[in-house]
C-alpha cells in the first residue's frame, strides 16, 4: 500500500501525553554514528516510529506509521542501551519530536548516557538533550525555536537550488552551531563535486557523508 506521513493534529501533540514513559519503536541497534560531527563514534540507536513529515526521498517510509510497532517503556530501552559498552545513545525517527521525550532521557543520563537527538525540527523539542543535529526538510520547515536550540545544523542537498535554501538556515542558528552539507544518497555523484566546490568557497561549513553507506557497518 502507498504509505503516507502521519497526520497529527495540534492538540494530539505530543503523542505520548498521556504516558509518557512509553514509545513506540521501530527499531534499536547498536552501530557507529554515520553521519555529522559525531561521525565514526559507537553508538545505540533508538529509532522512534511516526513521522508527519513526509519526504519524498525518505529512506525510512516504513518509520511513517506508528500502529503495529511495539511499545517500549524508557527504563527497558535504557536497559537494552546499557547492555553495550558505549554511553551514547542517538534518539532518531520518523520525528522524533512527536514524543514527549524527557522521561526517555532521565532513564538515559541516570545510567550514564550522553543523549543527542536528529530531528527535522518539525516539533518543540521536549527533553534535556546533550546534542540536537537538525536536519531541515522542505516538506515541514523546522520552528525557530529548534533552529536556535541546535548544535549542528544538517542540510541534504539534493538540487542546486539548495544552498541558498541551506543558508537560510545558517542564519537562524547559533552561531556555535556546527554547519553541514550533505549530498543526498542517489545523488551523491552529481551533488558532491557541487558541495565540495561550495565548501571551497564558503569555509564555515563541512562535508557529510553517510559513512554507513560507504562502507558496511553492521
Ligand atoms: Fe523520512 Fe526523516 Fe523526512 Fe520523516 S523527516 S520523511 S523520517 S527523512
Amino acid at each position: 500500500a502507498h504509505i503516507k506521513p502521519l497526520k497529527v493534529a495540534d492538540t494530539a501533540w505530543p503523542l505520548n501525553a498521556a504516558d509518557p514513559g512509553r514509545l513506540p519503536v521501530m527499531e534499536t541497534f547498536y552501530s557507529l554514528q554515520g553521519e555529522g560531527f559525531h561521525q565514526g563514534r559507537a553508538a545505540f540507536f533508538i529509532r522512534l516510529a511516526g513521522c508527519d513529515v513526509g519526504c519524498v526521498w525518505c529512506d525510512v517510509k516504513e518509520s511513517w506509521a506508528t500502529e503495529g510497532y511495539l511499545q517500549k517503556t524508557v527504563q527497558q530501552l535504557a536497559d537494552e542501551a546499557a547492555a553495550h559498552p558505549a554511553r551514547l545513545a542517538i534518539v532518531t525517527g520518523g520525528e522524533p519530536t512527536l514524543y514527549d521525550l524527557s522521561a526517555l532521557c532521565d532513564a538515559l543520563h541516570q545510567r550514564g548516557f550522553r543523549v543527542h537527538l536528529e530531528t527535522s525540527g518539525a516539533h518543540e523539542v521536549i527533553g534535556d538533550f546533550d546534542w540536537i543535529c537538525l536536519s531541515p526538510k522542505k516538506f515541514k520547515p523546522p520552528l525557530e525555536s529548534v533552529c536556535r536550540q541546535a548544535h549542528e545544523l544538517k542540510v541534504v542537498i539534493y538540487h542546486r537550488s539548495d544552498f541558498s535554501w541551506a543558508e537560510s538556515y545558517a542564519r537562524q542558528v547559533s552561531d556555535s552551531c556546527r554547519l553541514y552539507l550533505q549530498p543526498e544518497w542517489s545523488r551523491c555523484a552529481q551533488m558532491a563535486p557541487l558541495i565540495i566546490a561550495y565548501i571551497q568557497q564558503h569555509p564555515q561549513w563541512e562535508l557529510s557523508l553517510q559513512l554507513h553507506k560507504y562502507v558496511h557497518i553492521p
